[in-house]
């Protein structure tokens, strides 16, 4: 193999979802979020395995997120747009039917005045103060709004990953005060709320990092592995140094394996000096020396002595899941999904990925 080669597994996306539609309250529709080229594993790919599936909304942070989606997923599913509707976005929004989600006053009249009759909805700010409109906004524009039938309001949660922060209660109370009584469907959760428990399910619900099996979802299955050709491996002697600024120097004479990935590949800096590993089957062999662009330096000294140089190790795998890697960067499953380059060999599939 010369190319590295990230595996997806579609059918683990699919079952991660069919499990958190699970804990969902019955009646709840579970939707997909596939922003960011699906967390950047493909949303051409994902979008399709997810719809046949069942999932019937979809959500994407921009339009023409929407658009590319709308051509792979066909005309059924509602998708909505996070970012709203901006300015020079009807046109996208009325070609490929996407249901944006207004934020502001301005997006309001922006989108009554483009397109009155076309699908929409409402985010409010229960308390992130990032998207949505204040209860002062809401107040104002409400009348209009419900006048022209939203299918949805949504709010985002700040502090899901944290059961027990006061701040879930808190929007909880924000986001009910501002949209009781008013008989639209609602939607509160990602997956952190959905984990939260049914008080926060709502309507709808729009899970993303647990259907590419990253925390705080423990219980998702795997979806991605990484592995990255072994281009030549080398013996440095005692006192020697790898790499860009000589940043390790072998205490021992030592066996190192230079890999075909960097951090042009999403495979960040800091994974140098964070104690990162990369994996022969079971073993992990640590990464030693700076991360270049293009090319990872391996410690591959205590593999057992009979086995042979690997042809692949890998990154990424039962081993060694995303939000593993991410904790030696210093960062999120998130950061590291949505980084992964465009280098790489695809190789989606329908199964357990082998390590
Ligand atoms: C990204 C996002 C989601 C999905 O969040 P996860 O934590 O990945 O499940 C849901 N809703 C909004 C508004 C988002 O921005």
């Amino acid at each position: 193999m010369s190319q590295a080669t990230l595996s997806i597994d579609l059918s683990a996306i699919v079952a991660n979802w069919a499990a958190l539609d699970r804990l969902s309250a019955p009646g709840c529709v579970t939707s997909a979020v596939v922003k960011a080229d699906a967390y950047g594993l493909g949303a051409a790919r994902v979008g399709p395995a997810l719809a046949q599936a069942g999932v019937s909304w979809f959500f994407v942070a921009l339009a023409h997120e929407g658009v590319a989606l709308r051509r792979a997923i066909g005309p059924k599913p509602v998708i909505a747009v996070l970012s709203g509707h901006m300015a020079g976005d009807a046109p996208l929004l009325a070609e490929a039917d996407l249901t944006p989600m207004l934020n502001s006053p301005e997006q309001v009249t922006r989108h009554f005045s483009s397109l009155p009759k076309h699908s929409f909805g409402v985010q409010l700010d229960s308390g992130m103060h990032r998207l949505g409109l204040a209860s002062d906004d809401w107040r104002a524009v409400a009348p209009t709004a419900l006048a022209h039938s939203p299918r949805l309001i949504m709010s985002h949660l700040a502090c899901a990953d944290q059961p027990d922060h006061p701040m879930n209660p808190h929007q909880l109370s924000q986001f009910r005060a501002m949209s009781d009584g008013l008989g639209v469907p609602r939607a509160l959760a990602a997956t952190g709320g959905i984990l939260l428990g049914r008080d926060y399910h709502f309507d709808l619900t729009r899970p993303g990092i647990g259907l590419y099996g990253g925390a705080p979802f423990q219980a998702a299955r795997p979806v991605v592995a990484l592995s990255l050709p072994v281009i030549q491996t080398r013996w440095v002697e005692p006192g020697c140094s790898v790499g860009y600024a000589n940043a390790w120097i072998a205490p021992r004479r030592s066996r190192i394996a230079t890999v075909g990935a960097g951090y042009a590949d999403g495979l960040i800096r800091a994974l140098g000096a964070g104690g990162a590993h990369v994996f022969c089957g079971a073993q992990p062999c640590p990464i030693v020396g700076r991360v270049s662009m293009d090319l990872i330096t391996v410690d591959l000294t205590d593999l057992p002595h009979a086995k042979q140089i690997p042809e692949v190790l890998d990154i990424l795998s039962p081993h060694q899941g995303v939000d593993a890697l991410a904790d030696k960067a210093g960062t999120i499953g998130y950061e590291i999904l949505t980084s992964l380059g465009t280098r790489y060999g695809r190789n989606y599939h329908e199964g357990q990925t082998c390590s």
